[in-house]
């Protein structure tokens, strides 16, 4: 299976064995469209991923390649399964760009380019939105006039699903039970971050709404506002609607407070006295804390906590702050398990913490694979 992942300006891509999950090579391609780059746009962004599985020794038209999945972003109230693309779906996936301007044009423009490049492979969308297709009303539903978000259909959907129902998956697995046992929180935190609470292996809460906008605070985004401020900028400040929605999701969240996005260099400025950096990370830690109260709140009874995604996986400074001094709620870290580098999945709370705490690495390429299988299947 070759998964692709087109963003705005990068795109993502993994040939994946589903069955052994093992990756036969992966690449990245940056800066498409951006000025003075060599990639201007995603058929050539593609042209080049083709030309490093070249290189690494891989000819697509002759390895069995089964098919290609493809990661679309929002899937509105239409698409929740992974699903066959043909020409009547690409007009469908274009009307929900409506919904999701900044996400799903790419990933539209990477299947069709794709399929041009591929016309002998099925495709399939796998859709970041699916597994909360089924979020109880109680949580789906903004208490907005129920006329307006019905008719435009304004609900929170949910997104990196893909990486909260495997992950989940792989905390059941790495504590020997099975998901439909289990009540769990899954904190997905990389440049986007999301909080999600499964409850026996069902979704009932998730930091994401209409759009990847709400919930944690993210390396670009601001999550959680009050919406008056939209109102607000635009009257006093003279900025249009565009002008404010870009710079939410562009220029907000620890970038815009620190200058910085990268947790890593975060931690530098940080070390050398940088006040700007330390607020950021410091509003960064109280919404994650105040999220993981939210949901143990709403689980009533939680079993475990995961940690995952690139600062989920590696930043322990993190996961120390959004989690210390939780012991009356049931969470008890062990610092020292904490601090241990390690890529697999790991227990990083004491063996006697009523909460289990985990760190699991995500693999989105992999579940998307697998997705793939299964409408093949
Ligand atoms: P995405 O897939 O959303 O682009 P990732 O899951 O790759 O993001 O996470 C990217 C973020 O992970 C980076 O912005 C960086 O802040 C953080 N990160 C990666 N490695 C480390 C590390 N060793 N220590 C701290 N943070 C890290």
């Amino acid at each position: 299976m070759l998964v692709i992942n087109s963003g705005s300006s990068s795109l993502k891509y993994a040939l994946v064995q589903p069955d052994s999950g093992q990756s036969l090579a992966d690449g990245l391609v940056e800066q498409i469209g951006e000025r003075d780059s060599p990639v201007p746009d995603h058929h050539a962004a593609l042209r080049v991923a083709f030309e490093q599985l070249a290189s690494d020794g891989i000819d697509l038209k002759s390895c069995g390649l089964a098919a290609v999945g493809h990661r679309v972003v929002h899937g509105g109230q239409t698409f929740y399964r992974p699903t066959v693309i043909d020409d009547a779906m690409i007009t469908e996936l274009q009307e929900l760009s409506q919904l999701a301007p900044l996400h799903n044009p790419p990933a539209v423009q990477g299947i069709q380019v794709a399929r041009k490049m591929l016309p002998d492979t099925p495709h399939v969308a796998v859709f970041d939105t699916a597994f909360f297709h089924n979020l109880p009303p109680a949580a789906a539903t903004y208490a907005i006039e129920r006329e307006v978000a019905e008719k435009w259909r304004v609900r929170r959907y949910g997104f990196h699903g893909t990486s909260h129902q495997y992950v989940s998956e792989q905390a059941a697995a790495f504590l020997g039970r099975s998901v439909g046992e289990l009540n769990q929180i899954v904190l997905h935190l990389g440049n986007g971050a999301s909080a999600s609470a499964i409850a026996k292996g069902r979704p009932v809460e998730t930091s994401m709404g209409l759009t990847p906008l709400e919930g944690l605070v993210m390396g670009t985004r601001s999550g959680d506002i009050d919406p008056s401020i939209i109102g607000y900028l635009c009257r006093e400040a003279n900025m249009s609607v565009g002008d404010v929605e870009s710079m939410l999701n562009a220029r907000s969240g620890v970038l815009g407070l620190a200058g910085e996005r990268d947790f890593r260099r975060l931690r530098e400025m940080i070390e050398s006295g940088d006040s700007a950096a330390q607020l950021a990370y410091d509003v960064f830690v109280h919404r994650l804390r105040k999220y993981i109260g939210a949901y143990l709140a709403v689980l009533g009874r939680t079993d475990a906590v995961s940690f995952t995604a690139g600062i989920g996986e590696n930043a322990a400074a993190v996961r120390r702050d959004a989690v210390s001094g939780l012991a009356a709620l049931g969470i008890e870290l062990d610092e020292q398990r904490n601090l241990e580098p390690a890529r697999d999945a790991r227990r990083i709370s004491t063996d006697t913490s009523p909460i289990a705490v985990l760190v699991i690495p995500t693999n989105e390429e992999l579940a998307i694979a697998r997705d793939c299988l299964s409408v093949l299947a």
